[in-house]
Order: C-alpha cells, then sequence, then structure tokens
C-alpha cells in the first residue's frame, strides 16, 4: 500500500515536473524568440519631486506582449531570461529603447527629464558594460547625466571590490547611480559610503509601514535621514496613497514614485501627463509652513 502510494506519487511527482520543464521550455523558446518579434515593450512610471510637485524623471519597466498570454509582467520572465543569460540581448534592448525615448521627449520639449533603467545581476557582471552604455548614450544622444542606473543591494555586495570598479567607471561617464529596493538587502553602511551613489530607492515595504503601526516609518526615516547625511537623495517607491506622500514629504524624502501618483504607463500617456503638467497637489509639497 504504502509502496503503491509511494509510486503513485513519485508518477505524480514526474509528471507534475515534466509538465513544468515543458513549460519552462516553452516559455524559453519564446523568450528567444521574443526581441525577434518585437513583443517587448516598455511602460513609464513618473519620479516627482516632493519640493517643486513636477516629475523629473522616470522609470522604464519592461513588459512582454505575449501573443497567447497576454502582458506579461517582468517578475514572471525577468528570472529565466537571468538564468538563460537572454537578459544580456533584451537588457541591451532595454538601455537603448529606454534612452531613445527619453531623447525624443527631450527634442520634443517635454523636458530635460531623468529616465531610469533597471540592470540585473548577469548584466551588472558583463565584461564591457560600461563600454555598452556609453556608446548606446553616444549613438541617442542622451547626455549621460539624464540616466540613472538602478541596481539592488545585493548586486553590488556579491563582489564589492568589482562593485566599485564598476560603479566608479560610471560615475565617470557621468551617468546617475541608483540602489533600488533599499533596505531588504544586507548592504552595510561601511560599504554604502564606498559606493559612489547618487539615489537610494526606499523599498515599498517601508514606504507601507510609514502611516502604520506604533514605530510608524522607524526604517524609512533613519535611511532619508542616513542617505542625506551622506549626501545621497532619496526617492520613496511604491507610495500608494496622499498620506504616505505626505508624510514622506514632512520627513524630507526628496522624491516619490508609486501608484498613488501614477502607475507605470505607455509612452503616450507620460507625453500627455508632461503636456499637461501633471504636478503634486501645493498642500503636500515639502518645506511649506514653517511650524510643520
Ligand atoms: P523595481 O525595479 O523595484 O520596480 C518597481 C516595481 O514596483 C514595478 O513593478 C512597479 O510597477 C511596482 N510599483 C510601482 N509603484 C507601486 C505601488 O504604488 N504599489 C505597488 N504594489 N507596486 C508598485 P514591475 O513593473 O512589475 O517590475 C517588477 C520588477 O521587475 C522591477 O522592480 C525590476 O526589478 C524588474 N524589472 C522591470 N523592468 C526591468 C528591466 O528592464 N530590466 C531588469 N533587469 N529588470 C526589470
Ligand atoms: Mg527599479
Ligand atoms: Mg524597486
Ligand atoms: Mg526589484
Amino acid at each position: 500500500r504504502a509502496k503503491e502510494l509511494g509510486r503513485n506519487s513519485y508518477q505524480f511527482y514526474a509528471a507534475a515536473m515534466n509538465e513544468f520543464s515543458l513549460e519552462r521550455l516553452r516559455l524559453e523558446k519564446h523568450l528567444r524568440n521574443a526581441l525577434e518579434r518585437d513583443e517587448f515593450i516598455l511602460h513609464y512610471q513618473p519620479q516627482v519631486d516632493l519640493t517643486t510637485g513636477e516629475i523629473v524623471g522616470m522609470e522604464a519597466l519592461i513588459r512582454w506582449q505575449h501573443p497567447e498570454l497576454g502582458m506579461v509582467p517582468p517578475d514572471q520572465f525577468i528570472g529565466l531570461a537571468e538564468e538563460t543569460g537572454l537578459i544580456v540581448p533584451i537588457g541591451a534592448w532595454v538601455m537603448r529603447t529606454a534612452c531613445a525615448q527619453n531623447k525624443a521627449w527631450q527634442r520634443s520639449g517635454l523636458g530635460n527629464l531623468r529616465i531610469a533603467v533597471n540592470l540585473s545581476a548577469r548584466q551588472f557582471a558583463q565584461e564591457n558594460l560600461v563600454e555598452s552604455v556609453a556608446s548606446v548614450l553616444a549613438e541617442t544622444g542622451l547626455a549621460p547625466q539624464l540616466l540613472d542606473i538602478e541596481i539592488t543591494e545585493s548586486i553590488v555586495m556579491t563582489d564589492v571590490e568589482e562593485a566599485v570598479n564598476t560603479l566608479n567607471a560610471f560615475k565617470a561617464l557621468g551617468v546617475k547611480l541608483s540602489i533600488d529596493d533599499f533596505g531588504t538587502g544586507y548592504s552595510s553602511l561601511s560599504y554604502l559610503q564606498r559606493f559612489p551613489i547618487d539615489v537610494l530607492k526606499i523599498d515599498r515595504s517601508f514606504v507601507a509601514d510609514i502611516t502604520e503601526g506604533a514605530d510608524k516609518g522607524a526604517i524609512a526615516n533613519a535611511i532619508i535621514a542616513m542617505a542625506h547625511n551622506l549626501g545621497i537623495d532619496v526617492i520613496a517607491e511604491g507610495v500608494e496613497t496622499e498620506a504616505q506622500c505626505d508624510t514622506l514629504s514632512q520627513n524630507m524624502c526628496d522624491q516619490i514614485q508609486g501608484y498613488w501618483f501614477s502607475r507605470p504607463v505607455a509612452a503616450e500617456t507620460i507625453e500627455t501627463m508632461l503636456q499637461e503638467k501633471k504636478t503634486l497637489p501645493a498642500n503636500l509639497l515639502r518645506l511649506r509652513a514653517p511650524q510643520r
């Protein structure tokens, strides 16, 4: 009986594994062709300055328009792209498309906005990474200071020496550098000081805490204070409510990004927002009445 059960569950397991790897193979095969078939698209999420209330930049976020599955979010395929190495050509497409788009916005008079591009671990480890970014900037004509490269703590902490070299080379090129999802990794403060970082992006889990519980936003506030002491700007990610925005503003956060102001949207929607000069309500701006 037990033996039979064991065999059944083994068969079940094997079948499930087969299905799983078939699914994976299918996905991988599709992923390989997705670039040629032009199935990727970038959406853009505004980053808003808490002093002026204006949109000062946006983050480019990839989506896969799969012929059968519809719009596939990055969490569902970036991992596979990373494992298979496909992230390198996909990431190169993202870099080129985002920089070209930002330059086009600048040319049509929509402003000198910053464009943030996410890099994965595999991309960051690429031999010719900095050169390839430099050539994208040269090809598109985008000024280096209008490109912001986002990397996570875990990426820079994997090999600190190597990361410092790469980040310094990026700094020499003139691009901005951000640490994404800050607070979720294990970077120690002493390392943070060694990285030539311009921006810390507070992970949205700490932003969610900012108006909840007894120690309301203790971590977010500590990150803001520490970053400012190191001369680093702070962007709060995942701001979903006016109350969160208000608290961040009072606590001297520099910029916000989140569903409350805008979800990631197609390029045309960004254009409309910029033309209509969508801004934050004046009562949420930083450094208002001195009694606050
Ligand atoms: P991320 O870089 O931390 O990007 C922020 C994610 O938070 C985005 O998810 C965005 O849609 C979501 N988000 C923004 N505001 C809010 C909010 O108010 N509430 C909530 N709940 N979520 C919010 P998305 O677009 O699904 O991207 C997920 C992750 O996939 C990104 O996290 C990034 O790590 C990765 N990714 C996206 N695009 C690329 C890319 O071009 N290259 C690489 N290597 N990774 C990418
Ligand atoms: Mg990011
Ligand atoms: Mg993030
Ligand atoms: Mg992330």
